[in-house]
């Protein structure tokens, strides 16, 4: 018999991505299923960030780079850290890798020992826990409800602390809750962190510019510089610049640590694809109205669904800060049904029945929600309602 690790028996596939394959196995069967599942913009990627590429290739930029990116990528990445978000960087903090799944994985092999605790607010991205745990760590769950918008609070934070406790991760706007934390909520926490200087943090912004707070988008270190020596800042292009498949992301942190990333990523993958870190080049130095009209396309789709979902009997629905993701609870009707007894029950249900995919919130350690991804045209969002509205009743 062939041995399987127990590392990799530790850890189960993607729920986000088993969903969209679940989907487009249907679909090739015949089946009309609207996809509500998807964690990517459904924009192309903007034409002058494609043309970077194309001219690439043509130069000869087609060889290894080295390993943590190019120096006109990185210079992009510390001018963004600067220009936006007020913090800096030098060459030697910043790698660059393919895509934030990437950034993260690094990150938790370079930090956590076997046993050691990483702290991750539930619903939280699903790939956190799994890498934590490929690490051999220990992900310590911290569950939140509607009723603090899906945040943490100091107290909890401070409750989940043990003497194991090394990385707290923290995702805002976050994926799958479309929630961002205030910058007050956000110094909060720092205080709490700054009690406890054997915790290094990850702030996931991935999702930064997808926010209409109407505040300035603000993470950990805006709000607690002084975390600053042990805070790592992840980012990427894959949704700011709907640019998915080109697999570029980046963390900022400590030279440290990011050298030793550097040195795990030099024995994987080594550097991200030379085109693909030219494209990224011209999405962070380029012009940003791009992002913008994204973004408001975003806010449409988003007050629409929240209205409509929240008419629907049994569903609740609160109003997102920002990502293309809402987070509704449907435990009343998943308890209205007698066929399902769960929320991933009932999302297999309405996958076959409605033909309406989406991922439950058990995949996010969050039970009784669903995540809805409005990655899609506001008529394909009105034909998913109208399905919904059937199958419930
Ligand atoms: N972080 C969050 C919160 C995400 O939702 C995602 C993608 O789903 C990522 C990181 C990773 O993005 P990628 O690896 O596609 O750059």
């Amino acid at each position: 018999d062939l041995q399987l690790s127990s590392r990799v028996q530790a850890i189960k596939p993607s729920p986000t991505l088993a969903v969209t394959n679940k989907a487009a196995e249907l679909r090739a069967a015949g089946q009309d299923i609207i996809g509500l599942g998807a964690g990517e913009p459904d924009f192309d990627t903007p034409d002058h960030i494609k043309q970077a590429a194309i001219e690439a290739i043509n130069n000869g930029q087609t060889k290894y780079t080295a390993v943590d990116g190019t120096p006109a990528l990185k210079k992009a990445i510390i001018a963004k850290f600067k220009r936006d978000n007020g913090l800096e960087y030098e060459a030697n903090q910043i790698l660059v890798s393919s895509g934030g799944k990437q950034s993260f994985f690094n990150l938790a092999l370079a930090t956590l020992n076997k046993g050691d605790e990483a702290i991750i607010p539930a619903p939280y991205w699903v790939s956190y826990p799994d890498m934590v745990l490929v690490a051999e760590g220990k992900p310590v769950i911290i569950e939140t409800g509607a009723d603090t918008r899906f945040k943490i609070t100091p107290e909890q934070l401070e409750n989940a602390i043990t003497e194991r406790t090394r990385l707290f991760v923290i995702n805002s706007p976050s994926n799958p809750s479309g929630m961002a934390y205030s910058l007050d909520e956000l110094k909060a926490i720092g205080e709490v962190l700054k009690k406890h200087p054997q915790i290094m943090i990850a702030t996931d912004d991935m999702y930064e510019p997808i926010l209409w707070t109407g505040q300035p988008f603000c993470n950990i270190l805006n709000a607690t510089p002084e975390l600053y020596d042990r805070t790592f800042v992840l980012n990427g292009v894959s949704k700011a610049y709907s640019m998915t498949g080109w697999r570029i992301g980046y963390a900022a942190g400590p030279a440290k640590i990011i050298g030793a990333m550097k040195k795990i990523q030099s024995q994987s993958t080594s550097n991200p694809a030379s085109i693909s870190q030219a494209a990224a080049t011209a999405a962070l130095d380029g012009p940003q109205d791009c992002v913008q009209e994204m973004v408001t396309a975003f806010k449409e789709r988003h007050d629409y669904l929240v209205e409509a979902l929240n008419a629907l009997p049994g569903v609740e629905c609160l109003h997102g800060d920002g990502t293309f993701y809402v987070f509704p609870s449907f435990q009343g009707a998943i308890e209205a049904d007698p066929d399902v007894s769960n929320d991933v029950e009932f999302a297999e249900k309405l996958l076959k029945e409605a033909g309406v995919a989406l991922v439950p919130g058990s995949a996010f350690g969050a039970p009784g929600h669903m995540r809805l991804s409005f990655a899609t045209s506001l008529d394909t969002l009105k034909q998913a309602i109208e399905r919904l509205q059937k199958a419930l009743g």
